[in-house]
């Protein structure tokens, strides 16, 4: 079962969904992911910026990695 509080998110994190993201000034792009510990379940929110081509590659590489290592 999972476990709770004292869970320090160690072992990465999961991918659930995008969130939602806006365009930069400067052309950019800022993104937000909702993630979650797989062990306790928190969510984790990861952001990413940059052009819109790094956002949406970083965006398909975390869909499919789906745990991540930070
Ligand atoms: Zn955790």
């Amino acid at each position: 079962m999972a476990r709770e509080k004292n869970c320090t998110h160690p072992k990465g994190i999961e991918y659930v969904k995008y969130v939602g993201g806006y365009e930069l000034s400067d052309g950019g792009f800022h993104a937000t992911f909702s993630c979650r510990c797989p062990d306790c379940f928190a969510e984790i929110p990861l952001t990413c910026s940059g052009s819109k081509e790094y956002v949406e590659k970083f965006h398909a590489e975390i869909k499919a990695k789906k745990l991540l290592d930070f």
